[in-house]
């Protein structure tokens, strides 16, 4: 019998919640073409635009060449090539760290790492803003979890001393968290979570995801730029996003990436990723720490600076750290107003709503990259002033 989807789908219809996927044309200058026209690209995480950078895609050919495309079976048959061992080099060297194992993608380093570090009579205690990949990750390893609010320390501290309470004396307590969240753009309280983890003698898994290439030093992520690299366990990350090419990460001690080499179901059951993508990794993480990149980050960080001077007070971000910008609109209908608005006037940013963040709190999500130039910023900038003018009236009309 053919399974039926039409009536959930027309539910989603309904709530205003159906998704569907849209092509798009990039030529790498901030902006993208869908549906005929052409609008700013806020919604990309190419953070430093390498994904086509011409070294980058040098580097693929090459690889192309002498390694042809597809790896030929998973990394511990005869999946491992020798970009794959260059760029575990180059990213363990990147983070300070012993060692480093790549992914095919984020998603699945989460869903590997997690569940080799801990299992049932194990506790796990989560950020409530946790990135679906930890949430899922979390799920697979069967642990219990405590989930905190958004960088609520005091809460992490109950759920640590509730977990020193119900453990088992082998037991293991896993606290997970971002170090630039992805929906609201803010930092964690690292300092203080290393505190309470080492008071509580738990372990740390942070995911660096929104941070690589772009926060602290030679963009090394925020666990380096304050210093705390050898205080963090497990540090994870995407190969995705500021590094413009495809896979996940993690680096820690030699004996973590040996336990994940033989532990990790994502890693050792599935094909090793395309020596192609990991050379142009490798080549990506040359540019990032290059002047070059150093000069991408720089103007990043010029856009980011004009943003939060010119966004009104009710669109200015708390504790900002990379390049997300949450534009908080409250209800779902304004948020969906403000993103067709976005539209007209040429600008792309995508409305995020329940459930990927709590309800009333519903939100446009912009991100700005290196290619963004001052122009596409006023016109954010613009478009923000015009909504938050119109806000600012309603509120008035309500309270008289
Ligand atoms: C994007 C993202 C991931 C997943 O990385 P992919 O390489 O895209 O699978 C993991 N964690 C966080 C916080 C992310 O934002």
């Amino acid at each position: 019998m053919e399974p039926d989807f039409s009536e959930g789908l027309e539910r989603l219809r309904e709530r205003g919640l159906l998704r569907e996927l849209r092509t798009v044309i990039n030529d790498n200058c901030g902006e993208i073409e869908f549906a005929g026209n052409r609008f700013v690209n806020f919604a990309s995480n190419d953070y430093l635009g390498l994904s086509q950078h011409p070294a980058v895609a040098e580097a693929a050919r090459e690889a192309i060449a002498r390694y042809g495309i597809g790896a030929g079976a998973s990394r511990l048959i005869t999946g491992t090539h020798p970009p794959h061992r260059l760029l575990e080099e180059k990213l363990a060297a990147y983070k300070n760290a012993e060692a480093s194992l790549v992914f095919s993608t984020g998603y699945a380093a989460a869903l590997g790492i997690i569940p080799a570090l801990v299992g049932a009579g194990d506790i796990v205690i989560t950020d409530k803003l946790a990135h679906a990949c930890l949430i899922d990750g979390i799920r697979l390893s069967g642990a219990v979890i405590r989930v905190f609010p958004h960088n609520h320390l005091g809460k992490l501290e109950s759920h640590l001393r509730w977990a020193r309470q119900h453990l088992s004396s082998s037991g293991r307590i896993l606290i997970v968290t971002e170090s630039v969240f992805s929906m609201d753009g803010d930092c964690a309280p690292l300092r203080s979570i290393i505190q309470l983890k080492n008071s509580f003698g738990a372990l740390l898994l942070l995911d660096e995801a929104h941070a690589t290439g772009l926060v602290g030093p030679g963009g090394r992520g925020l666990a380096t730029a304050l210093g705390l690299d050898e205080q963090i366990e497990v540090r994870m990350g995407t190969l995705s996003k500021a590094l413009g090419v495809a896979g996940g990460f993690v680096v820690g001690s030699r004996q973590l990436i040996s336990w994940l080499i033989n532990r990790a179901r994502s890693f050792i059951y599935s094909t090793a990723p395309p020596p192609l993508l990991c050379a142009a990794a490798a080549a990506a993480l040359d540019v990032v720490l290059s002047e070059e990149g150093e000069a991408l980050r720089a103007t990043l960080a010029a856009r980011i600076a004009r943003l939060d001077d010119g966004l009104p007070n009710r669109f200015q971000r708390k504790n900002g750290a990379g390049a997300i910008f949450p534009l908080i609109l409250g209800s779902e209908m304004a948020a969906l107003d403000a993103a067709s608005e976005a539209r007209e006037q040429g600008l792309f940013i995508p409305p995020v709503r329940y459930p990927t963040v709590p309800k009333g709190q519903a939100r446009l999500r912009a991100t700005l990259t290196s290619l963004h130039s001052e122009q596409h910023l006023d016109r954010l900038i613009q478009w923000a002033q015009k909504i938050d003018e119109r806000l600012a009236r309603t509120s008035t009309k309500d309270s008289a």
